[in-house]
């Protein structure tokens, strides 16, 4: 049997990180999060400034760092990769026979993710990217402009499997619980 990969897809604040992990302390997943690596990135750098603006990092920044993680990984889960249609379509040409890819879209109204956003703020999550309202209308905007198209791809893409859950439970366990059963079969 193929190892598992589970690519966690979804706007700023929908609880990719939350359901990640929790699904990692359950199940044991290798987990690998894009956004803290890229966040761990000397803010000077230019990556580092690319991030702090909100943008996008250029896809071929990306390809050798998450190819080292997925490589001989086993079960894992991808939370934040992919968020374009180049990431979407090279991550299926170059693994759907490696692994059996499962996409878990975690789908909300933007206007959940806002309200999540600012309770992550108030919890005091420390993020310099979501503390400015720009920054955050920047990653929602390119969240709809080049995250949905790559989704939209996916959503038919062969050889894999795509699951569309809603996620705008107040409770976290409700919410776990869809996913949950989507993974179960
Ligand atoms: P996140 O913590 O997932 O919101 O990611 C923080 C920042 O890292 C994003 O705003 C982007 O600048 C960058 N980033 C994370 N994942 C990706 C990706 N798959 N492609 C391009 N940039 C990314």
């Amino acid at each position: 049997m193929k190892p598992k990969m589970i690519l966690l897809m979804g706007g700023q604040g929908v609880g990719k990180g939350t359901h990640a992990r929790t699904l990692v302390a359950r199940d044991g997943y290798a987990y690998f999060e894009t956004g803290a690596v890229l966040r761990a990135l000397p803010p000077e750098s230019n990556l580092g400034q690319i991030i702090a603006r909100g943008e996008l990092v250029p896809d071929a920044e990306l390809f050798d760092v998450v190819a080292s993680q997925i490589d001989g990984a086993g079960d894992i889960i991808l939370d934040g990769f992919p968020r374009t249609l180049g990431q979407a379509q090279w991550i299926v040409q170059n693994y759907s026979d490696k692994f059996d890819i499962r996409v878990i879209y975690l789908n909300v109204p933007e206007s959940v993710m806002l309200a999540r956003i600012e309770n992550r703020i108030r919890e005091g999550g420390g993020r310099a990217d979501d503390a400015d309202a720009a920054i955050v209308r920047r990653r929602l905007d390119s969240f709809w402009k080049t995250t949905m198209p790559a989704i939209e791809w996916l959503r038919t893409a062969p050889g894999i499997r795509f699951s569309d859950i809603d996620v705008s439970a107040d409770e976290f366990k409700d919410n776990f619980a869809r996913v949950s059963a989507a993974l179960s079969h």
